[in-house]
């Protein structure tokens, strides 16, 4: 049995000297001010015991990680209704491409694409004004991450509003083939505030909880999705969690995860563990570069993996 703890502090200290960090996102101004030399690691198992490393306490924007737990609301909203509106394929495109959208006729590739994302926002927007579906989510992450002290960063959340041009592309692109039914700006004020999300690598572990041990928090038995639906989600992060990198972190790391722009990665290993990663320099497809490392170290210590030991 691999010492948790030890596996988390080896880890970091060997990764934290390398010099190529990446490069931290600017295309949104507020997350270009994250010093590139931040990086924490928190591996939490299914008892709800956290490991930590660096700076696994600091708070950061989870950015698209927070489309996992959007798709958990929404298909709990609408159920299997979600897909006719989402595919479930990966693109093989960036996370911000729009090419693929005129193609399939308005219907985003995935959820974890920021077309498939907005959709998402739009269903649980539905019936409701913007505020109450942005706390429906937050309120989803708390319960999740069992911490009513998670946050959006509202300078963050601004920042996407003011420089989202390509989101505003792709959301009124899709409105066009009637796939966004709410205002393009009341669910695009949904996505960016959703986006803004702020946590650190102990509260994303632990949020990610719910997946490793098949739809149920493991601390307080509630059963947060079915255990089908978990596995799903699981499925999806592994085929689409990555944008077009990820074929190759299914090929390093072995089991789900879904990075953010932000620098952050939650990964779920099935029956083990949850995982959170963050470093902010990212990779040429948009994932922490440092943070993959991390995981793939991980996945090699422990042999964690879906296909096998
Ligand atoms: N809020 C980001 C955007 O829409 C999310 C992208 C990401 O984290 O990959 O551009």
């Amino acid at each position: 049995m691999v010492d948790l703890q030890v596996l988390a502090r080896d880890v970091h200290a060997e990764l934290n000297g390398e010099a190529d960090r990446g490069k931290v996102a600017d295309y949104i101004p507020e997350l270009a001010k994250v010093s590139l030399n931040k990086f924490g690691i928190a591996i939490a198992n299914l008892d709800g015991v956290c490991f930590t490393a660096g700076d696994a306490d600091e708070a950061f924007s989870i950015q698209s990680i927070s489309k996992v737990f959007a798709l958990a609301l929404a298909l709990g909203k609408v159920g299997d209704a979600l897909w006719r509106r989402v595919g479930r394929e990966p693109s093989g495109s960036a996370f911000n491409s729009i090419i693929q959208l005129e193609h399939e006729k308005g219907i985003p590739r995935n959820p974890f694409i920021n077309a498939g994302a907005i959709v998402v926002s739009d269903i649980i927007l539905a019936g409701h004004r913007p505020r109450e579906a942005i706390g429906e989510i937050l309120r989803f992450v708390r319960v999740a991450a069992n911490d009513e002290t998670v946050s959006i960063d509202p300078a963050v959340a601004r920042s996407e509003q003011e420089h989202g041009f390509r989101n505003a592309a792709l959301a009124n692109y899709m409105r066009a083939f009637g796939n966004i039914r709410n205002s393009v700006e009341l669910t695009l004020g949904v996505y960016f505030h959703q986006c803004a999300i702020e946590m650190n690598c102990v509260q994303l572990a632990q949020a990610g909880l719910f997946l490793a041990n098949g739809g149920c928090d493991p601390r307080s038995g509630i059963s947060v999705v079915s255990r089908e639906r978990a596995r799903r989600i699981s499925a999806l992060m592994l085929t689409c969690g990555h944008y077009d990198g990820s074929g190759d972190f299914a090929f390093k790391v072995g089991f789900p995860g879904k990075s953010g722009v932000g620098g952050g990665i939650l990964a779920v290993v099935p029956g083990k563990a949850s995982i959170a990663v963050w470093s902010p320099g990212l990779n040429a497809q948009g994932n922490s570069l440092l943070g993959t490392k991390a995981l793939e170290r991980i996945a090699q210590r422990t042999g964690w993996s879906v296909f096998g030991t």
